[in-house]
């Protein structure tokens, strides 16, 4: 009975930010994993290896580059990118930062060994493709898409070089798993100062596919400094600044408040103001927790369209929103 109060008030102030409150709801998924290994290799940082729940089913597979939703407590959904080996069929690993005030994140480092999770996909937003040689360039927990791509270049005798940075060595996971002979720039910011742009391409060939993976400014100086004609390839964990947005409104059903939205933000921000509830996910568009009905307006699309769907037409917050002054009615 004690060890159980014990973890009634261990869990009470996560469980006090979460949007249902009281004890959370059991999690839901189309395959139920058990988080099987739980390490934490550099601090802030989870490493889960998941296996299946169910001995003898085999996990879907997957390539470098692809991620899963994790169903968490509450029905809370946060995409992991697979880091483990994808010719491995009985385990996945997935490696989680914890962001402070994150709700996913903090979920997830609130697991122990033995905890069961749902999971979706995986899905692919970051597709590895073949090409002559690579350049790698990792940042922070950006290096989890980008270790299995590394590792299967490696294997294929692929020409590439990696240049992996982050805020010190003691803050980035997988170091010692870079394979043994590759050319891996390791770049801690407090031996090397901010990553260069310049050098961070520094030797770019014709033939070369660049991957990059990690904060914003990492990305848009990769993509700002490629010469033309590089393919770049790179994955965000989170959505990229509105810089040309037009601010709008959005009422909340027919007879419901409007709500502006300002021209630097999504819908879902200044949805979530007045509606703290309204679930979201990726907040890039493409995994569709946030798609809600359009009962009125003409929206427009940023960055990725919402898509056809069966049920008329639909609005995701994160992603779509409206010209400037227009009003959209939306069905919640
Ligand atoms: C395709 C994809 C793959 C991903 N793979 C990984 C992965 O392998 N490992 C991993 O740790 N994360 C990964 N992420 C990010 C992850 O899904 C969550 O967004 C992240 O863990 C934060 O969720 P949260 O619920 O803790 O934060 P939230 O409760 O959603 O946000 C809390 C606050 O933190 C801010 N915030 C959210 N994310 C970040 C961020 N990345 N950096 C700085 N501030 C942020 C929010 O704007 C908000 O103010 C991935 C995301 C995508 C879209």
């Amino acid at each position: 009975m004690r060890a159980l109060q014990d973890l009634a008030s261990a869990v009470e102030p996560l469980t006090a930010r979460l949007p249902w409150g009281g004890p959370p709801p059991a999690p839901t998924g189309d395959l139920r994993v058990r988080v099987a290994r739980l390490e934490r290799p550099v601090p802030d940082v989870a490493v889960l290896t998941l296996v299946p729940d169910r001995s003898g089913d085999r996990l879907p597979a997957w390539q470098p580059g692809h991620h899963v939703d994790v169903v968490l407590a509450g029905g809370v959904v946060r995409q992991y990118s697979l880091n483990g080996d994808p010719r491995d069929h009985a385990r996945y690993r997935i490696a989680v930062r914890r962001i402070p005030g994150g709700t996913g994140s903090g979920l997830v480092h609130g697991l122990t060994e033995g905890a069961t999770l749902g999971l979706r996909g995986p899905r692919n937003a970051f597709p590895f493709a073949r090409a002559e040689r690579y350049l790698f360039v990792a940042g922070g927990i950006g290096v989890t898409p980008i270790l299995p791509m590394v590792q299967a270049a490696h294997r294929a005798r692929t020409p590439f070089r990696l240049v992996y940075t982050g805020r010190s060595r003691a803050s980035m996971p997988f170091l010692e798993e870079l394979p043994e002979g590759a050319d891996a720039a390791v770049r801690p910011d407090d031996e090397y100062g901010p990553p260069d742009p310049a050098r961070l391409l520094e030797g770019l060939t014709a033939g070369t596919a660049v991957y990059v993976c990690g904060p914003a400014p990492l990305i848009e100086a990769v993509r700002a400094h490629a010469p033309p004609g590089t393919p770049v390839f790179s994955e965000r964990f989170a959505p990229a600044p509105i810089t040309a947005g037009a601010p709008f409104e959005v009422r909340l059903g027919r007879e419901g408040p409007v709500v502006p939205v300002a021209a630097d933000e999504s819908a879902l921000e200044a949805v979530r103001r007045v509606r703290p509830r309204t679930a979201y996910s990726c907040r890039q568009g493409f995994c569709g927790t946030c798609r809600v009905g359009l009962l009125e307006g003409e929206p427009e699309h940023r960055d990725r369209p919402t898509g056809g769907s069966p049920r008329g037409a639909e609005f995701a917050l994160c992603v779509s929103r409206a010209g400037e002054g227009e009003r959209i009615v939306i069905d919640v």
